[in-house]
């Protein structure tokens, strides 16, 4: 039986927009949940940030691209040529929207011995929200974004029931160590002719964890709806309120619309990310979206958050 995993992961890879920075490298975040890692977009130079923070590549179990625009895939095709260099053979499953299938081809085609595993990719399209992933707790869904251009985000849940032994109790009974494994597994305890009942000694602990990922996009309150709760939410803040306007314009939003949107869901947290190059420090975007909603963080690449 594999070990129940209590606290999911998320560290922000890049979170800068558009052109590249020296203060922050663009779009990419690893997740890990359960026993998954998972990348979330892939921006240009996501290899040598993966190296920096010291996860390894080899051990991406999927990766989920938002749209087409550089600043969030174009360090796709080098990183799945490294997997080719170390030989991976596991198969590798790539989410993202429709034209992706084209852009790794033409890379296949053009490098030599690429790919050395099964590469799947899976284009995404439609106007709504779908279950795109799923293992025995975790599931995964996409759901349509306003960008100018196709984008998709996506909405990670794991969901899984532990057992706790009640310890005073268990140490009363004085029943062998063997009965508080089978009781851990849900199972019923016998010795000397008697059943020890499991659910005398245990009590059900249930563990959710969600993440909601959303950049490059209008501000959209009515998606809220399918994030009540959340407990994380990654929401793009490209601009501050007083470019509200360029906002619209470019199909992005501020760092009060992303509070808006996380105050709509009631998120245990809110994380500002994808900012603008124009923005050095973004401790006034932070003070800003506070005014709207309290529980908000800033991204930082090499910064971690977890779900507990
Ligand atoms: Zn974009």
């Amino acid at each position: 039986m594999k070990n129940i995993s209590t606290e999911s992961k998320l560290t922000i890879l890049g979170c800068g927009a558009a052109v590249p920075s020296l203060i922050r490298y663009n779009t990419a975040q690893i997740l890990e949940m359960d026993d998954k890692i998972f990348l979330i977009d892939c921006g240009e130079g996501t290899q040598w940030q993966l190296i920096k923070y010291k996860i390894s590549v080899y051990k991406i179990d999927v990766i989920f691209i938002s749209h087409l625009h550089g600043d969030h895939f174009l360090g796709l095709p080098g990183l799945l040529n490294t997997l080719s260099l170390y030989g991976r053979k596991e198969k590798l499953t790539v989410f993202g929207p429709k034209g992706l299938k084209k852009i790794i081809s033409t890379s296949i085609n053009i490098i030599p011995g690429f790919p050395t595993y099964e590469l799947v990719i899976i284009e995404i399209s439609g106007n709504k929200k779908r279950n795109i992933y799923k293992t025995e707790n975790i599931q995964v869904s996409s759901f349509p974004l306003q960008h100018g251009i196709m984008c998709f985000g996506y909405h990670f849940e794991y969901k899984v029931s532990l057992i706790n032994i009640i310890k005073d109790k268990f140490e009363k009974s004085r029943l062998p160590l063997q009965a508080a494994q089978s009781f851990k597994l849900g199972k019923n305890f016998n010795i000397e002719n008697k059943v020890y009942n499991f659910k005398e000694y245990t009590i059900f602990k249930k563990i959710r964890h969600t993440y909601t990922y959303i950049t490059d996009t209008l501000f959209l309150p009515e998606i809220s709806t399918f994030f009540k709760n959340t407990k994380l939410l990654y929401h793009e803040s490209t601009y501050m309120n007083n470019l509200l306007d360029k906002a619209k314009m470019t199909y992005h939003s501020t760092c009060v619309q992303a509070a808006e949107f996380a105050k709509l869901c009631n998120a245990e947290l809110l994380i500002l990310g994808h900012f603008s190059s124009r923005y050095n420090e973004t401790e006034d975007m932070l003070a800003e979206a506070r005014t709207i909603y309290e529980k908000t963080d800033v991204a930082e690449d090499g910064k971690v958050f977890y779900i507990k």
